[in-house]
């Protein structure tokens, strides 16, 4: 059992990564906090990890939303006493479009969920981990964060993906002295919801294939990655088998990012 007793919190933990995370973490002994914003879907969770003999605390709050994130994990360490991995994984990938339709609001959603909702999920949940002496913190960046998709049109995606890592890079030095490690995991394309839930638009101005960007990885003829792939990968570097890695960008993708870029 890796993470036995630890009290751990995912977001974005109805669906993909997230959800394949939290299974994983509980099943490894966690207590896992699962943390989005449709109830139903965190309550499936919760009860998949019951089942399985795990323990789990359904958290409804959007990442991007300042007091729901506190009251969230609040809840959480008050009902477990303690805060040991962190997991920001929750994101979207937003609105795909050239930069001169891309709307500020859409501009401001993308930024505010992907790097406002991680900035927050840290910044409420730091003062716990210093409290328990120490733990991980990981991020769901991408491999957009260092590698740009030409004529993607996700500007406002990678730059929150990119910005991601420069947080990870800094709070890993910023948080060294209290023992808490800062990792990034930077997935290539993975089969999960996200990829159906990008809206692409006026993409022909900038020749963009449509497909684009699956069926480029390397290493499965074309074929995207899973959920629990990742998972085994944020496992990794929530347990103390990854005890000297902080500040650091993981890529997870099939040799996917050598392609681009
Ligand atoms: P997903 O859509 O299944 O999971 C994202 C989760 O975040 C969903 O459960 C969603 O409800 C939640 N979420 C979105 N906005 C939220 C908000 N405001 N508050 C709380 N929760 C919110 O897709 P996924 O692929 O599992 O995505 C997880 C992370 O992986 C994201 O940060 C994404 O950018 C990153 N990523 C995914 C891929 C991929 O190809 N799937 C590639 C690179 C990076």
């Amino acid at each position: 059992m890796q993470l036995q007793d630890k009290v751990a919190l995912v977001t974005g933990a109805s669906s993909g990564i997230g959800r394949a995370t939290a299974l994983r973490f509980a099943a490894e002994g966690a207590i896992v906090g699962v943390l989005g914003r449709n109830r139903a879907a965190l309550d499936e969770t919760v009860a998949e990890i019951e089942t399985a003999g795990g323990r789990a605390l359904a958290l409804v709050a959007d990442v991007a939303d300042d007091s729901a994130v506190r009251d969230a994990v609040s809840r959480l360490v008050d009902m477990h006493g303690r805060l040991d991995v962190v997991f920001a994984n929750a994101g979207i990938n937003g609105v795909w479009a050239p930069i001169d339709t891309l709307l500020p609001q859409e501009w401001d959603k993308t930024l505010a969920i992907n790097l406002r909702g991680t900035y927050l999920t840290i910044h409420y949940t730091v003062p716990h981990l210093k409290r328990s002496g120490g733990g991980a913190i990981l991020v769901t960046s991408s491999i957009n964060g260092t590698r740009v998709f030409s004529n993607s049109g996700a500007s406002a995606y990678a730059c929150s993906k990119a910005a991601q890592l420069a947080l990870v890079q800094m709070l890993a030095l910023e948080l060294a002295p209290f023992h808490i490690r800062v990792n990034a995991l930077c997935p290539g394309s993975i089969a999960t919801d996200i990829n159906e839930r990008t809206e692409q638009r006026d993409l022909e101005s900038i020749g963009i294939p449509v497909d684009y960007p699956q069926g480029q990885v390397p290493l499965t003829e074309g074929r995207s990655g899973t959920a629990e792939q990742v998972a085994e990968l944020a496992l990794f570097l929530a347990s103390e088998r990854s005890s000297h890695i902080s500040g650091t960008p993981v890529w997870i993708d099939g040799a996917q990012s050598l392609l681009i870029g």
